[in-house]
């Protein structure tokens, strides 16, 4: 029995060895990506609910890698994180982003991790890129997922309301998915709600995801907070989100992510029309 339990334990062992050395090459890779600048960053609009006119776009990082393809930045960005490369990583995005849209008109959206909130030197790196790209801070919402405050609301909230003063803006990204939401809602001062994809894509077919919309819009605005909901693909999505009080939306209906230049070029294409 013994033997045939060790047999079994060894059965599996060449594949955790396995899974475990592409996890370390993955990160190794990834660390000489961020060293070279070769993590590079696209654009998804975001419409005005009711023009459809493209007001905004969030920054969203991308990586090409010779042996793993096009990774994933839901693959990529959990290793960043666990490995601290997501410092280095979250302050390429935020100059690229800033860099590439100070010209345009939108308003950028730029995602920040847990770790690079909690860092300690968020406020100068911001301030930093801001200084450096002239990028105008009232133009510039950074995105965080509540999972981020649920260690510390009260440093998030110092936190924050420091960006604020710079006027840079907040968001709070993927409501609907977790759980303590509206406490923090209540405790810390976002101005934007970003409903997630999850929610929108039940809209169509479920009554109370509709009617729930409605009452979360009512809740934002009672909070003072714009919606924007992401994940619209298709017309019927957009109607019903314009409907149920989102002011702002986002999906493969209005525009994939993509290359600054084709965003830029598009954009000013529709304009001058
Ligand atoms: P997120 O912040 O919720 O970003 C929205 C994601 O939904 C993006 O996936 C976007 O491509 C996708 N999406 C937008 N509209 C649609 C749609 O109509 N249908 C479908 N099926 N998907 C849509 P992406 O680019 O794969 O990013 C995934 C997640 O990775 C992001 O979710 C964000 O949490 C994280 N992420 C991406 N870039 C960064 C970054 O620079 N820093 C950090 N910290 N996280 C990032
Ligand atoms: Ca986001
Ligand atoms: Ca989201
Ligand atoms: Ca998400």
């Amino acid at each position: 029995a013994k033997a045939a339990g060790r047999n079994c334990f060894r059965a599996y062992e060449p594949e955790l060895d396995d899974s475990h050395r592409l996890r370390v090459q993955m990160e190794n890779d990834l660390r000489l990506a961020v060293e070279e600048g070769r993590i590079s960053v696209q654009y998804q609009p975001i419409v005005d609910a009711a023009t459809f006119e493209v007001v905004a776009v969030e920054a969203l990082a991308r990586w090409w890698d010779p042996v793993h393809g096009n990774v994933p930045p839901d693959v990529f960005i959990p290793i960043a994180e666990m490995s601290g490369l997501i410092t280095g990583l979250g302050r390429h995005v935020l100059l690229t982003a800033c860099a590439a849209m100070r010209d345009s008109k939108f308003d950028l959206a730029v995602n920040l991790s847990p770790a690079q909130f909690w860092d300690g030197e968020l406020l100068r790196e911001v301030q930093a890129i801001l200084q450096e790209t002239g990028f105008p801070p009232e133009r510039l919402e950074l995105e965080i997922t509540e999972s981020l405050m649920l260690r510390q609301p009260q440093g998030a909230c110092e936190i924050i309301d420091g960006l604020r003063a710079l006027g840079v803006r907040f968001a709070l990204d993927d409501f609907g998915t977790g759980f303590a939401g509206i406490a923090y809602l209540r405790q810390l001062h976002f101005d934007r709600l970003k409903i997630d994809k999850a929610f929108i894509t039940a809209i169509e077919s479920e009554r109370r995801a509709q009617d729930m919309l409605v009452s979360i819009t009512g809740l934002a605005r009672a909070c003072n907070l714009d919606v924007c909901a992401e994940g619209i693909e298709t017309a019927e999505q957009a109607r019903i989100a314009l409907m149920s009080g989102c002011n702002r939306l986002q999906g493969w209906l209005f525009g994939r992510p993509q290359d600054a230049e084709h965003l830029l070029a598009f954009s000013s294409d529709t304009a001058s029309r």
